[in-house]
């Protein structure tokens, strides 16, 4: 048995307030406990979008009521919100700025739409790019303009890791995240060589349409300089964003995968197969994000994983409302055996311990 701190995933789409056939505070945050998660922040895409006062109260309510784990929610920028949100900034995880396509309404096409932001938001309060490839490139150059932090979500492409590389060692304030799926899964759902696991082709299943994610699944080379980049990677993070089996097979499949309950087994299989070590998973999944977003510690916290036991992941056995995950039928080694979160047993053996509303908001305590 190994016992880790509680881990942190900046990066959750819980789909409440507006789609809640898909997932809730009360299932996101289930499936975080049965992942070795304690804390979420939870993206602004929603319906409505979280982009001022009464959709942030809004999905705060939700949360209060339902969430399990510990919580913050991040505003998203929109096209005319830039003088209001640095009022929100304390009660809020952060701010994300879509700066490419992606699933929902938050949408910045025009650089001169992130200037105000950039300038207006708090800078010792986060703000997180959903940028791609040259869009990422352009994030940056807004990070050194306005001398302020910016954190890249879920890299994807080797260009991506060699920019941010290079603009660490010139002093430029970028952190960044890997998502798993974009370490383990090349594109098309094809196996990774060496593949460390016997897995199925995601691709095999359904129409085709469960590979869909944004951004999309890379090449094998692109996923060979992630590992070798992994010292450039500030943090892990699911980009859990789960769409119901039905919605995936469809002929129109939204892009997103859900992650939170097969970060950790990912993890320790990496472990397992030493390309990873336990100190990567601490300092990746709580010291470097606790440090980045500001987030307090939780006390009395913890983890407990038998790092020997080797199991299948099935989507039936998850607590996410989704009822699928692209990797059914992996086998990995390292399983969640109990979680305690502020002193209280919230996971053992499968089974969720805590009622709902036992969650906090951990910008509430921060005030
Ligand atoms: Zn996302």
């Amino acid at each position: 048995m190994i016992r880790l701190p509680g881990l942190i995933d900046p990066h959750v789409h819980v789909r409440e307030p507006g789609q809640t056939h898909k997932e809730d505070w009360d299932t996101a945050t289930s499936a975080a406990l049965a992942g070795g998660v304690t804390m979420i922040l939870a993206m602004p895409n929603t319906k409505p979008p979280i982009f001022d006062y009464s959709t942030l109260d809004l999905a705060l309510a939700s949360a209060k009521e339902k969430a399990r784990c510990d919580y913050a929610q991040f505003v998203g920028a929109g096209p005319d919100n830039a003088e209001i949100l640095p009022n929100l900034a304390s009660k809020a995880a952060g701010l994300k700025m879509y700066l490419d396509s992606t699933f929902g309404e938050l949408r910045l096409d025009d650089m001169t739409l992130w200037m105000p932001h950039f300038a207006k938001f708090p800078k010792d309060s986060p703000i997180v790019l959903h940028s791609e490839s040259r869009t990422m490139a352009a994030g940056i150059l807004f990070a050194a303009i306005y001398d302020r932090p910016v954190h890249i979500a879920h890299i994807s492409l080797k260009e991506e890791v060699l920019l941010i590389k290079a603009a660490k060692e010139k002093g430029i304030k970028v952190t960044c995240e890997v998502c798993l799926h974009h370490l383990f899964l090349t594109a098309g759902g094809e196996p990774l060589t060496p593949n460390p696991f016997p897995y199925e082709r995601i691709g095999d299943k359904g129409k085709g349409g469960r590979v869909e994610v944004r951004p999309r699944l890379a090449t094998q080379e692109d996923i060979n300089a992630l590992w070798s980049n992994m010292d450039v990677i500030d943090c892990f993070a699911t980009d859990h964003a789960p769409h119901t089996i039905e919605e995936k097979d469809s002929d129109n499949s939204p892009p997103g995968f859900p992650g939170l309950e097969t970060l950790l087994p990912l993890l320790l299989t990496a472990v397992s197969e030493s390309r990873l070590s336990i100190s990567d998973i601490i300092q990746k999944s709580v010291t470097n994000p606790r440090k980045i977003f500001h987030l307090p510690e939780q006390p009395e916290t913890w983890v407990e994983v038998d790092e020997n036991a080797e199991y299948m992941i099935k989507a039936v056995n998850q607590f996410t409302r989704c009822g699928w995950t692209p990797f059914e039928g992996w086998r990995v080694k390292g399983k969640v055996r109990k979680v305690v979160l502020r002193g209280r047993t919230a996971f053992e053996d499968g089974k969720i311990l805590v009622e709902k509303g036992y969650g906090r908001n951990v910008r509430e305590s921060q005030r």
